[in-house]
Parts: C-alpha cells; sequence; structure tokens
C-alpha cells in the first residue's frame, strides 16, 4: 500500500506506511491517504466474523491493518496489535464493548475504557507501540512535542510513557484544565513525559508548538515529531472499531448497520468512512456536533466555514470545541474524486481569500449523501443534559457529555434509518463529573482504577508564554537522555 497527498499531482512520489507514520503532514500540506481503498469482499467479511470471534479484537486489527501497511512483518505487526489491545489495556476481553440500548434501535459501542477513558487511547496505544517499533528498526529516537487542552495530551502520555526512544513534552494552559485531567497527566513519573503548565491559554500553547517547528534547525536536532489527529495511523487503527462494531451488532454479514459519531475534528468519524469506502456494510453516518457546529453546517449546507478563535464557543463537550476540521481535507478529497489540483486551490488560496469552501451548487454536494451515506445535527448545552438524564432514568446507562450529543443527534435520525444505530462512546462520565452532576444531581462514580491518581503528587514545570525558555528546557532535557 502507497500513500499520497491530498494536495498531490499526478506523478508525485508516494510514501510507504513507516515513513508516513514519522511524518505527519505531506511536504505539501496536505494529508496522506491511502493510494486507493482496500476492498474487502464477503468472504473476507465472514472470515473476521471468525477471527474476532475465536482470536478477538487484536486479531481483527491484526488482518484490517495488514491491508494498509505491508512494510512491517506479519508477525511484527500481530505482536504490536496484541500489544496495544488487550484486557490489561482496555480493561475487558473485548477491548470494544457494543450493546443495545433497552430494547434498541440504539446502541452503544464503548471506545473509552482504555488508560484515559477516552476513545483516543484506541488509536494511540496502537501509535506508541508503532513508533517504539520503527524507531528500534531505523535506531533513531524522537520528541514528541504537543499541547493539550486535555484529552489528546493524556492519552499520548499514557501511551508513549517508559519508552526509551521517546521523550514527551506536553504544554498545557495552566490552571484550565478540570482537576481529573491534571491529576491523570500530573501524577505520571515516567522520566521520558515531561508536563509543562504554560502562563497561557491553549491557542498560546499550540503556538508555542508552531513556534518550534518553524525553527527547521532546531527541528532537526532535536528530531521533533508531533502525535496529532491528522496523523494517518491514528486513523487507520480506528478503522479496526467500526468493522468491529458491525461485527458485534449485526446478526450476519448482509445486515448492515448505521453509526453516529460525537465529532469535532471529522478525526473519528473519518475512520467511519474510510471503513464503508473498504465494504464494510456500515449504511448511514450521522455526524454530531456542539454548538461549534462547523461539520453540521456543511452536511445541511454545502458551504464548509471555518471559524476564528473567537467564535469557538467554550462549551460543556469541551473536546469537540473546534473551529476547523483538521481532518475534514481527506473526506472532500473523495468527495471531489480525488483531485489534488482542485483541494490545493480549495484549502490554501480559497480558504484565505473566501474564509469558506461552497461546494452548495455542486454535484458532488448534490450526491454526497447517496454516495457517502453522510447525515448530521447538533447538540446544546440543554440537549446533552436532558440526554444524559433521561438515558439514566430510562435504561440505567451513564453517558458523558459528548457521547450525550451523539445520542441526541442518533435519536433524531432513529426512525429514518432501519438498521441498528450504533453511537460510538467517546469518554467516560468520570472526565466531565460538572455536567453529570448537573445532570442527576451528583457526581459520577470514580472508578477503581483512578482513584490512587487523584492524590499523587503532581509532577509539572511552570513555563512562560515564551519560546526561547521552551527551546532551553527541550534541549537541556533531551542532552540529559
Ligand atoms: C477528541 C474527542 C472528540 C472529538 O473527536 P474527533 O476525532 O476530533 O472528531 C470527542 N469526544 C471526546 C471525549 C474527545 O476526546
Amino acid at each position: 500500500m502507497r500513500y499520497v497527498s491530498t494536495r498531490g499531482l499526478p506523478g508525485d512520489p508516494t510514501a510507504g506506511f513507516s515513513d508516513i507514520l514519522l511524518a505527519g503532514l505531506a511536504p505539501d500540506g496536505g494529508l496522506y491517504v491511502p493510494e486507493e481503498y482496500p476492498q474487502v469482499d464477503r468472504a473476507t467479511r465472514s472470515q473476521w466474523r471468525r477471527v474476532l470471534a475465536e482470536q478477538g479484537y487484536s486479531a481483527l486489527a491484526h488482518q484490517v491493518l495488514s491491508l494498509f501497511i505491508d512494510d512491517i512483518p506479519s508477525d511484527d505487526l500481530l505482536e504490536i496489535c496484541r500489544r496495544a489491545y488487550n484486557k490489561d489495556v482496555f480493561g475487558t476481553d473485548e477491548v470494544v464493548p457494543v450493546e443495545p440500548i433497552g430494547d434498541g434501535p440504539l446502541w452503544l459501542a464503548h471506545l473509552s475504557n482504555g488508560p484515559t477513558a477516552a476513545f483516543k487511547d484506541m488509536a494511540m496505544q496502537l501509535l506508541g507501540q508503532l513508533f517504539e517499533y520503527e524507531l528500534t528498526r531505523r535506531d533513531t529516537w524522537l520528541t514528541v512535542l504537543g499541547a493539550t487542552s486535555g484529552d489528546t495530551g493524556s492519552s499520548a502520555e499514557y501511551a508513549l510513557r517508559g519508552l526509551d526512544r521517546v521523550q514527551v513534552f506536553m504544554l498545557t494552559p495552566a490552571g484550565r484544565m478540570t482537576p481529573f485531567q491534571q491529576a491523570q497527566m500530573f501524577s505520571l513519573t515516567d522520566p521520558n513525559i515531561v508536563n509543562i503548565a504554560v502562563d497561557g491559554v491553549f491557542d498560546d500553547c499550540q503556538d508555542l508548538v508552531k513556534a518550534v517547528n518553524a525553527d527547521a534547525e532546531f527541528k532537526a536536532r532535536w528530531h521533533i515529531g508531533a502525535v496529532n489527529s491528522i496523523n494517518w495511523a491514528r486513523l487507520v487503527a480506528q478503522v479496526v472499531y467500526y468493522v468491529a462494531a458491525w461485527l458485534r451488532a449485526s446478526s450476519d454479514d448482509e445486515q448492515p448497520i448505521s453509526v453516529c459519531v460525537p465529532t469535532g475534528n471529522f478525526g473519528n468519524i473519518a475512520a467511519a468512512h474510510v471503513a464503508k469506502q473498504m465494504g464494510i456494510p456500515l449504511d448511514t453516518l450521522v455526524l454530531a456536533t456542539n454548538e461549534n457546529n462547523v461539520l453540521d453546517e456543511f452536511f445541511r449546507t454545502g458551504v464548509y466555514r471555518p471559524r476564528s478563535s473567537a467564535e469557538t464557543l467554550a462549551t460543556s463537550s469541551p473536546s469537540m470545541d473546534i473551529s476547523k476540521a483538521s481532518n475534514f481535507e481527506r473526506f472532500v478529497f473523495d468527495l471531489l474524486g480525488r483531485d489534488g489540483a482542485r483541494i490545493r486551490q480549495l484549502f490554501t488560496t480559497g480558504l484565505l481569500t473566501e474564509g469558506q469552501i461552497d461546494l452548495s451548487q455542486t454535484a458532488e454536494f448534490a450526491g454526497l449523501r447517496e454516495r457517502y451515506g453522510f447525515v448530521s445535527g447538533c447538540s446544546s448545552h440543554a440537549d446533552r443534559v436532558t440526554t444524559i438524564r433521561q438515558l439514566w432514568e430510562s435504561d440505567q446507562v451513564l453517558v458523558d457529555p459528548h457521547t450525550a450529543d451523539g445520542v441526541k443527534v442518533a435519536a433524531a435520525y432513529a426512525d429514518q434509518v432501519a438498521t441498528p444505530l450504533v453511537v460510538m462512546e467517546t469518554a467516560l462520565p468520570v472526565k466531565f463529573a460538572e455536567t453529570i452532576t448537573e445532570a442527576l444531581g451528583e457526581a459520577p462514580e470514580l472508578p477503581e482504577r483512578f482513584r490512587a491518581m487523584l492524590d499523587a503528587p503532581r509532577h509539572v514545570l511552570e513555563l512562560p508564554n515564551d519560546v526561547a525558555a521552551l527551546q532551553e528546557l527541550i534541549a537541556e532535557r533531551a542532552a540529559e537522555r
């Protein structure tokens, strides 16, 4: 399998999986996508059903990932999958349990039983194993520099902690994460994890990361890399759980399901799109946003209008508070017939001069639902609080605010789809206790495995909002290793 850029031109060189694993963005600023999606026929789907039933999630992951990764020997890839997906890491043998809510038609796919209680662990755990494997093979090392408002940073740290060849520097806005999120990150004692509290907001942290990356000499000297959501390896890891969700919610190889995905960056649902394009029987892809409804607006109107940070609302499903959806370009690439020149025009000059991408009058947008199965909706604070309460009262199912956005939007489409409709759970309620308390009048139960962490000593360095100070710290720490 070779990979191309969404902004590439015919004849541009292609790349292998291992290269794009460590690369992030393509050199032309586009995102990497497979040259074509592997096609999964009925015989393969039946075989996958047996593999999941008899050998479990990690064996299924191995089968699916093998279609995208041909530069890691099969036995090694299986071992990588086993280390990433097992009961020790994800708490259950199923790894991703999938269950109906009451009598249906809604189901829940539990994606957040990993170490940091958010679905990002599903991708990060694999990424950590792939990094260690590839860095060892190349006998090199990596400095991961990231900025987080909560979920991504902790999930990256739990996936990369203890690795010999990776040093992590994670910037957080001082005093602005929830107590749970702070405890989760700052209780870590691994020497390869450095938490940094920046005197500023999340955007300041992100600007610092950009500034360090813009210093080409420094970047090369300290092998600076990233683990952000545009990384193809993260996306392909997520394709596996759509296959598992279909296998677990369907009764035979012919029965399709639909999925509903709470999304911000179009990361999670991009994997559903890929699974559908591969021939996994996913009927309708229901996209759910919160009040930051950039994506809902696109699927309703054909106009993609990223917002400024000032226009981005701080909501009670904070992990979906985004102003532009960084993975969206991958979908538009497919929608417009994989025309890299057109994508380059739309996402660079087009966005700059017009501030939006308007596809409302195109034949591609007119045929979108039929061809790609997407529909969308959005949810508000009142909706999520009501949904959390109703679901608890009717079925004793407790969901976090992001998953509640998904359930709310899914319920609106339940009558229109003739299949089971599986809502992808993106976090555990304990991470967002404040909104749960508002909905139910009491805080969610704290799972045993998180208790010790809340009282553990904190390890975090304070830093002014200053690039030179950050570079000095990185150089000092990296040189020690
Ligand atoms: C990251 C995150 C999301 C949004 O996922 P995308 O891949 O950006 O669409 C939703 N819910 C939770 C809890 C998250 O951490």
